[in-house]
C-alpha cells in the first residue's frame, strides 16, 4: 500500500514587515500576512486540499501557487516536514513536483556568467553565524558547511564551485529578501543564502506548518513587467538566489539518534539541494497489517536526500538519484 507525504507551499502575497532594534532580539511589532487564494477555496496551509484533489490537480495547483508567487519575486516555496502517520491508505501516492515536464528538478537554474549574478561561473553561500546555534545547543555553522561540500565533492560531476562567502550581519544586513528586521528589504547576498536558526512564531506567521523542520525559498530573476526572465531559453526560470530557514522549534540533534529528535545534517543538505536545483524524488511507503491498520513503518522508496519527508533516520549521503539529479543540472556548467 501506499500513501503520500505531500509538499506543502504557501504563497506570500502581500508585504511582511518585521522590526526590531538589534539583530539579536527579533520582536515583531507589525506581521502582516494576506492569502488571495479565496477564489481557489485554497488557504495558505492547503496540503489537505490538494491531496483531496489527487495528483493531476496537485500538479495544476503549484503552477498556478508558482505564477502567484511571480508578486514577491518568490519562485518556489519548499517547506520539508516530518512524514505524518498516513490516515487514508487510500490517497493516491503523488510525488510533489514543480516541473511537469522535468519533475525531479525545480522549475528554476542559476545562469553561469549570468552578469545579473556579477558574471560569475561559481555558486556562492553564506551562513549567519549568530543564527547558527539552535535553541537547544546545537552550534551548526561547521554542519551547514560540510553539507555543502558534500554536495560539492560527492557527486560524479563535482565542476561547479560551490563557495562560502565572507559575511558579517553588522555590517552585511540580514541576507533575507523575506525579513528585514527594522531595514529596508535586503538583496541577495549570496547565491544561497542560509539564515540559520529562526523563531519557530516567524514559521507560525508564514503559516508554514507546526511541524516544519525548514523551508527554502527560491527567487527568480524578474523583467521590468514583472514576469520572471529566461534568457538563455533553457524552459527554466533564472534563478536570482535562495533562502534557508531552519524551524529553532525543532529538537535539533547531531545524529538524531534520540526519539523525536532531528538530525540537523540530514536536512541541511536536503534543503541545499533544493538550492542547487534539485526537486524531489522517492516515494513514501506505509506498511499495513492484514486489517488494513497502518503498521507504523514508513519507508521512501528509493531512499536519497531528495526524499520528500523526514521519516526519522539520518541521510548524509548523496544516492544514486541525487547525484543523477544534480548532474543533469551541473555535468556541463559553465557550459550550455
Ligand atoms: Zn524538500
Amino acid at each position: 500500500m501506499k500513501t503520500i507525504k505531500s509538499m506543502l507551499a504557501i504563497a506570500i502575497t502581500a508585504g511582511i514587515a518585521f522590526t526590531s532594534c538589534s539583530t539579536n532580539e527579533e520582536q515583531p511589532t507589525t506581521v502582516e500576512q494576506t492569502a488571495n487564494y479565496s477564489k481557489k477555496n485554497l488557504k495558505f496551509n492547503f496540503n489537505t486540499n490538494i491531496v483531496a484533489k489527487g495528483a493531476n490537480t496537485q500538479l495544476s495547483v503549484f503552477q498556478e501557487i508558482n505564477k502567484d508567487l511571480k508578486g514577491y519575486g518568490i519562485a518556489q516555496v519548499e517547506i520539508y516536514n516530518v512524514a505524518s502517520t498516513p490516515d487514508d491508505k487510500n490517497k493516491l501516492t503523488v510525488i510533489p513536483v514543480v516541473d511537469a515536464s522535468d519533475e525531479y528538478r525545480t522549475g528554476f537554474r542559476f545562469i553561469p556568467n549570468d552578469a545579473r549574478r556579477d558574471n560569475r561561473d561559481n555558486l556562492t553561500y553564506v551562513t549567519v553565524s549568530d543564527f547558527a546555534t539552535s535553541a537547544n545547543g546545537i552550534a551548526s555553522e561547521q554542519i551547514f558547511d560540510d553539507m555543502y561540500r558534500v554536495w560539492q565533492n560527492e557527486t560524479n560531476c563535482n565542476n561547479v564551485s560551490i563557495d562560502k562567502q565572507n559575511f558579517s550581519l553588522a555590517t552585511d544586513g540580514l541576507p533575507s529578501s523575506i525579513l528585514s528586521f527594522g531595514d529596508a528589504p535586503q538583496g541577495p547576498i549570496a547565491d544561497h543564502n542560509v539564515l540559520g536558526y529562526i523563531p519557530p512564531f516567524l514559521f507560525d506567521a508564514l503559516d508554514l506548518g507546526a511541524n516544519t523542520l525548514a523551508v527554502n525559498f527560491s527567487f527568480g530573476f524578474r523583467d521590468e513587467d514583472g514576469n520572471f526572465t529566461d534568457i538563455n531559453g533553457d524552459g527554466k526560470i533564472d534563478l536570482s538566489h535562495t533562502e534557508t530557514w531552519f524551524n529553532d522549534g525543532v529538537n535539533w540533534s547531531t545524529d538524531g539518534a534520540e526519539p523525536g529528535s532531528v538530525d540537523v545534517a540530514t536536512v541541511a543538505l536536503h534543503e541545499f539541494g533544493h538550492s542547487l536545483g534539485l526537486g524531489h524524488s522517492g516515494v513514501l511507503l506505509a506498511s499495513f497489517d492484514g486489517n488494513g491498520d497502518f503498521t507504523g513503518e514508513l519507508n521512501f522508496t528509493p531512499v536519497n536526500v531528495m526524499n520528500p519527508s523526514y521519516i526519522g533516520n539520518p541521510k548524509r549521503d548523496l544516492a544514486g538519484d541525487d547525484n543523477s539529479i544534480f548532474c543533469e543540472n551541473f555535468s556541463a556548467w559553465p557550459y550550455y
